[in-house]
Parts: structure tokens; sequence; C-alpha cells
């Protein structure tokens, strides 16, 4: 650290010689050494931690008996501002293989869309108000129509995320009415949503037909009873059920549904016009099928802002817009903006319409440019071995793409490395295979690749004797993923 900064506060004491007297607060936040965290931390945060650092030293016996010098002192302040820089929202590389990473901040957007909307989110906007007329406005813009063009749904509405798609749903439709689910869609989609809790939340009676495995449609309609309101499908988004199984075909369901009951599906990863998973059922196919609402997210495959999509018959998205917690669900206008430029460009068939998923399966070859370019710039640290890129964030369970990866050589122990690479200024998330360290170049962005390449030159030790000891699996040997991160 500056040597200058240490000069300043204690002039009156040089700064090796232990000290019995601490520094005041304000003297010690006006050295140089806590600038930078003072810009990236704020002054109070910083503040407190001065105050905290000084306050247990003072407590402790160490203290009371030999003092303590300006450079340790220094090194403990600068120790845990370092632990709160570590906790702030940071950008960093994703090598897991998984696309849609739930703990990596799901889908990161095409930059290109990012610019677009940077005026209409700097400025005012006509969020609200009807350019036409004067008057107040709507706030879909054309998110609508562009939908209505890309889904056939009738009408859409656009709310925070797709658990609230399915919360508002149930409310509007079904509060103090029951419910249809299929036993084998009873799931819990990470994070402790489980579609029983917020059925029950919703004020909705669950009615559970069928069994885990199998479920027919006339599981479904033997249940009607007065009371039902709605059958709900949803997706298995992150699990599959394999072997003897049976699932209704929607159309018979929705043909013999009495018309005052809603069929509504939770499709989850927002499929529309992706290429790479065919026997998928797209939002479009549901509604055309026949469900009534079909809810799904905004980013996992569809490509836009993290948002809950809900399209469907006319008159029913009018009752779920006329909701009065409507506006508790309602999106910001960065969400508005990034994802009526989003459908623009998908439905132009444009790049940036692309989700992740799409751009990265739709170019495999730039996954082996990528691990090209690394072992041309960082020689003898890497052997590529086959490994496998899921597309993640609760869609596509069953579907595992070849991919690249390249397993490190360095004489560290597996674990010890991916902490040091989770440690770097820019964080590289790896996974572990075989006691292997495994940087996959599925997830890897363009972007990343010189940062990726100068932070590696500095931590990768290359051990040349390590690369015998690499096992190569065969190809379709399935990555270990933890369902966490699904
Ligand atoms: C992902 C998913 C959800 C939750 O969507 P969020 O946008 O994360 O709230 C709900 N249902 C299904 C089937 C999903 O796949």
């Amino acid at each position: 650290m500056p040597n200058q900064s240490q000069a300043s506060a204690t002039d009156h004491q040089p700064s090796t010689q232990p000290n019995f007297r601490l520094p005041q607060v304000e003297l010690l936040l006006q050295q140089a050494f806590l600038a930078p965290y003072i810009d990236s931390l704020s002054r109070p945060l910083v503040t407190q931690v001065v105050r905290e650092t000084l306050s247990e030293l003072r407590q402790s016996e160490g203290f009371r008996t030999t003092g303590i010098d300006q450079t340790c002192l220094e090194a403990q302040i600068i120790a845990r501002c370092q632990r709160l820089v570590r906790q702030r929202q940071t950008r960093l590389i994703n090598a897991t293989g998984t696309l849609v990473h739930t703990n990596l901040g799901r889908s990161p957007l095409n930059a290109e869309l990012w610019d677009e909307v940077r005026e209409l989110n700097t400025g005012y906007n006509n969020l609200e108000l009807d350019l036409a007329t004067g008057k107040r406005g709507g706030r879909k813009g054309l998110i609508s129509p562009l939908l209505t063009s890309l889904t056939q749904a009738e009408d859409s509405l656009v709310v925070n995320n797709n658990a609230a798609s399915l919360f508002l749903l149930l409310q509007e439709m079904a509060k103090g009415r029951e419910v249809i689910v299929s036993r084998g869609e009873q799931i819990q989609i990470g994070g402790g949503f489980r579609i029983p809790d917020i059925l029950a939340l919703s004020g909705a009676t669950l009615v559970e037909v069928g069994t885990t495995n199998i479920t027919t449609a006339k599981d479904y309609l033997d249940a009607i009873t007065e009371q039902t309101a709605l059958v709900l499908m949803v997706h298995r988004s992150n699990f599959a059920i394999r072997g003897f199984t049976e699932s209704p075909d929607i159309g018979e369901v929705a043909r013999a549904l009495p018309d005052h009951i809603v069929l509504a599906v939770d499709q989850g990863s927002g499929l529309t016009t992706e290429t790479f998973a065919p026997d998928e059922t797209s939002v479009r196919q549901y509604l055309k099928a026949g469900a009534d609402l079909v809810c799904y997210s905004g980013d996992k495959l569809l490509g836009g802002p993290q948002c809950g999509i809900i399209g469907g018959r006319a008159d029913l998205i009018k009752r779920l817009e006329k909701h009065p917690m409507m506006r508790t669900f309602r999106p910001s206008r960065i969400v508005y903006a990034l994802l009526e430029r989003l459908l623009i460009h998908k439905l132009n068939k444009s790049p940036a319409g692309d989700g992740i998923a799409q751009r990265t399966l739709s170019n495999p070859a730039a996954m082996q440019g990528r691990a090209e370019r690394l072992m041309a710039a960082l020689p003898d640290c890497f052997v590529q071995v086959p490994a496998q890129l899921v597309v993640g964030g609760g869609t596509l369970p069953d579907e595992f793409y070849p991919a690249p990866a390249l397993a490190c050589l360095d004489s560290r122990p597996a674990q010890q490395l991916l902490d040091a690479l989770r440690e770097l200024p820019v964080p590289v998330i790896a996974t572990v295979r075989q006691q292997q360290v495994l940087l996959n170049m599925a997830s890897l962005l363009e972007d990343d690749m010189d940062v990726l390449i100068s932070q590696l030159k500095t931590l990768l030790k290359p051990e040349k004797d390590i690369e015998k000891t690499i096992e190569i699996p065969q190809a379709g040997h399935p990555l270990s993923i933890s369902r966490e991160a699904l």
C-alpha cells in the first residue's frame, strides 16, 4: 500500500513502531489506501469497517500488551474492505457450460439490445402517454401485437417474473375455487417455489389427479366439479420422467373441457422460434392446441430481460390486467423497453433477437474457436476434452449438447485451483470432473476472452507431466452439474 498514506496519518510517530494509541477514524479515512474502497463501497460502509476494526482492536488482549503498527492496522482494514468488495454485484466469467445459470444471473442480454434502449431509459419516455391523443396510455407499447405475431396469443401482458404470472393467474381465475393439477407436475422450481404452495397462497384449492408417471385426459375430466375454475398444466422444467409415462394430449383436454373452465399452461422456458429443441412444446403450440392462457419467462430461452409473460384469450388477459394487485406485479420501464426491442429483432430474425442458448447452439464452431484461442495463448496449460453444455435455468432438463472443454494442467489440487479462479479480479466459475478443473467453452462470451486470457496467464502454473494423468472421457459422458445450478 502507498507509503505516503502511512506518513500522513502518523506524522508524529514512525509507522513501523508498535502504537498503543489508535489513529482517529477521520484521519484514517483521509488516507490514500482507503480511497479506492470509498469509491467502490461508499464512505459510510468504509467508515463502519474502520470503526469496527478499531473497536475490536481496543478490546483485544494482543493490542493491549504489544500495540499495533500502522502497516498491520491497514492490512486488517483492507482485508475487511476486500471481503465487502467481493459481495458487490460483479461481472464474472461463466465457464460451467450451463448457459442460463440461475446463480450467475440467468441469461446474459445481448449487448446490442442493451445499447439500443439507453436513451429510452436515461431520458423521459411515453411509458404511459398516448402520443396520438396526449392522454394517458397503456404501458405495453407494441409488446402485445408483437407477441401476437410471435405466439398467436390474442393478447399478452408482462409481469415481474414467471412466478408472478402464475400467482396472478391463479388469484384472478381460481381464488376460492378448485384447480386441477397432475400429480406428475407438482414441482418445485428452485428457490422454494412450489406449485402446491403457490396455489394455496393464491387462495385456490388444489385437486390432484393421476399419478407421478401417468395422467390421462380422463383423469382431468373426471375431477371436474361445480367448484372447478381452472386446469393447470406445468412444464416439468428442472427434471425429466423417463420410462413408462403418459401425459394427456392437451388438445383432447381442451376439447372436452366445459367453456367456463380455464385451461392454463405454465410453459416456463418461453420457447418460441428457437431451433435447438424440436421436441419441446412452444408457447404457440400450446395456444394452438387449445390452452386459454400460457405463461412463460422472458429471459430463459426468449432472450429478453427477466420477466413473466402471460399470453392467451383477450377477455382473460383484460381480467388479469384489472386485478387490484396488478400494480405490484408490473415491471419497470427498463423491462418493457428491452422486451419490445427484443421482439422486433426476433420477428425480423436478426441475431440480436436470439437468446443465449440459440446464439450458442447455432454456432458450435465458435466454441471450438475459443478453445483454440486459449490453447494458442497459453501453450502447455490445457488439454481439450469432450464435455456437454446444458441450457439450464429450468429448461430442457434432459438435453445435453456436445461442447468442448479445456482441462487445466496445473499442479494445485482441483478445489484449490477452482477457488483461485473464483478469487480472480473478474471471477471465473469453472467445474471439476474427475479431479480436473474444466473450463467449458460453451458458456464463455466473446467479450470474456481477452480478460480471461490475461488473468489465466498469471494464474496457471502448468506442470508438463500432469498431462499423462488426465483421463479423456468418452464423448457423451454426462457432466456432473449440481441440480442447484439448474
Ligand atoms: C422458470 C420457471 C418458473 C419461474 O420463472 P421465474 O421467471 O424464475 O419466476 C415457473 N415455472 C416454470 C415451469 C419455469 O420453468
